[in-house]
């Protein structure tokens, strides 16, 4: 797998150039732990000319841009995205360590984010408002300005494309800052965007450390609004920073997200989302469903049958593309087996199978729990690997009482055949999406997206993003 661009350059002003610091960090590949190559080491020097150059963008030609010229643009990168699928597809699946298949879906999904916002773009209207007699009032939605973007690890091409998608169709110009453990298509889509034919400075892209790069981007006052995927201590970190800007933040930090099954379900239909929403990208997902309630007339038998699909998972490099890959780092497995070893006696309900690994990859056990109360630390805490926790529960209420005791709130699923309870409990769940007899819809790059509490505010995805990535300005016109 070698990249079509240098992935020790920062991408500013629609050009590639060394990092202000000249300095590079190394690139690993989670599934052998060996290093492939060098990324740039951007800094706060980077970031005021990444910043610059979309001020630039914004008075120049991409400012001048029609709102449909922007949706082309966008629709010609899609194109170029699906191009591109194979080179995408394997940098993504040796930089995250996600099997292959996954990594191919995520590329889908990058061109579909180009082809929703590129149609979606010219769409997006404002309102007239009735009002006094001589008045004409009507609204505007513009763009911010400047927006900058930290992105993780876990669904790079996914998350930017949901990110840079919608803020570039409503005619912001982006700072995108990816996370130093894999960025290659953060530098692939920067690629994309000069080959599309994007004016400079529409987008700049500047790997580098979160405590470097990270930060100097979400302090930096020529930003006007910021979007961060990951962590809640980081969340926060960068909700402090914004707000010394007064700027509005849209924060995604993840979740313990709940599928909730009665004993009516359809359970041949459940079972394989019950466990693909657990393992995929070895469990790293924000939505990823680490809770499975069950109601106890059929606990033992969702149990039985999830154990035995775990057994038959397989782990392994991300090039074999297996069940599962490795994990992101030698720090995330660290993370995941501190966890695992929380886990009571006798608890571990079964295991996948550890297949053919390189020995420096960072590879865990898929791990099916049960037997735990819901106020313990693997049914409370999010983990980001590949463990899910069985919860048996009795009626709605308690369904409901366990589902939303958690810190969070982002996804949760409910599989009943009972239409009148499916409405009952979408509207019970605190979730800022709720699938009813499915998780996850596929992912829809229509669908709105968000959580609530430590899940983090604002939505991404769907036309809601266009609204969050602009601002509405009101005209009154009095004309007598
Ligand atoms: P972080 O939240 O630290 O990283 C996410 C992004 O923020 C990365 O691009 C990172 O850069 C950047 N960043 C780090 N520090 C700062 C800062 N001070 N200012 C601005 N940006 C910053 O997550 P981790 O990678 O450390 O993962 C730790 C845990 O976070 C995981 O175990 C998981 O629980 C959770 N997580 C949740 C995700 C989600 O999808 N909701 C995604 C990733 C992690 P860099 O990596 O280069 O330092």
């Amino acid at each position: 797998m070698t990249p079509w661009f240098d992935t020790t350059k920062v991408f500013i002003d629609g050009a590639w150039r060394a990092p202000a610091s000249g300095d590079t960090l190394p690139l690993e590949d989670p599934s052998t732990g060996q290093e492939i190559g060098r990324i740039a080491r951007g800094t706060g020097a980077d970031i005021d000319a990444a910043v610059a150059a979309a001020e630039r963008a914004l008075t120049g030609d991409w400012g001048r841009l029609t709102a449909a010229e922007r949706g082309r643009l966008l629709m010609h990168m899609g194109q170029l995205v699906q191009d591109h699928a194979d080179a995408l597809a394997e940098m993504e699946a040796t930089d995250v360590g996600k099997p292959l298949t996954q990594a191919r879906s995520d590329v889908t999904a990058l061109a579909r984010y180009c082809e929703f916002y590129g149609g979606a773009a010219d769409k997006v209207m404002g309102e007239t408002i009735p009002f006094n007699a001589g008045f004409t009032v009507y609204t505007l939605r513009e763009p911010h300005g400047v927006t900058g973007h930290i992105v993780p690890w876990n669904y790079p091409m996914q998350i930017i494309g949901r990110s840079i998608g919608a803020a570039l169709a409503m005619g912001n110009a982006c700072v995108l800052k990816p996370a130093e453990e894999a960025c290659l298509t953060a530098l692939a889509i920067a690629d994309i965007a000069r080959q599309a034919g994007l004016p400079a400075g529409a987008l700049n892209v500047v790997p580098g450390l979160g405590a470097e790069a990270g930060a100097a981007l979400t302090a930096h006052k020529g930003i006007h609004h910021v979007s961060f995927t990951g962590s809640v201590p980081t969340g926060r970190l960068v909700q402090a920073a914004a707000a010394q800007n007064c700027v509005p933040v849209t924060l995604e930090l993840g979740g313990k997200s709940p599928q909730v099954v009665f004993a009516d379900a359809d359970l041949d239909a459940a079972l394989p989302f019950l466990v693909n929403a657990g393992i995929q990208n070895a469990g790293q997902t924000c939505s990823a469903a680490s809770r499975i309630l069950v109601e106890r007339p059929i606990y033992d038998e969702v149990c039985t049958r999830m154990a035995a699909a775990y057994r038959a998972l397989k782990v392994g490099p991300a090039m074999e593309d297996l069940n599962v890959g490795p994990l992101i780092s030698a720090r995330q497995k660290e993370i995941v087996e501190g966890f695992l070893a929380k886990a009571p006696k006798g608890s571990i309900l079964a295991e996948g199978e550890v297949t053919n690994i390189a020995s420096g990859g960072h590879y865990v056990r898929p791990t099916l729990i049960g037997g735990l109360t819901p106020d313990h630390v693997l049914a409370q805490q999010e983990i980001f690997g590949p463990v899910q926790v069985v919860l048996p529960f009795e009626g709605e209420d308690e369904a409901t009482e366990i589902a939303n005791g958690t810190d969070y709130g982002l996804v949760a699923s409910v599989w009943t055949r009972d239409g009148a309870r499916q409405m009952r409990m979408a509207r019970r769940l605190r979730a800022g999406q709720v699938f009813i007899n499915n998780y996850g819809a596929a992912g829809g790059v229509e669908l709105p997206f968000g959580g609530t509490r430590l899940s983090g505010h604002g939505r991404e995805k769907g036309f809601e993003a266009l609204y969050a990535f602009s601002s509405l300005k009101t005209v009154a016109a009095h004309h007598g």
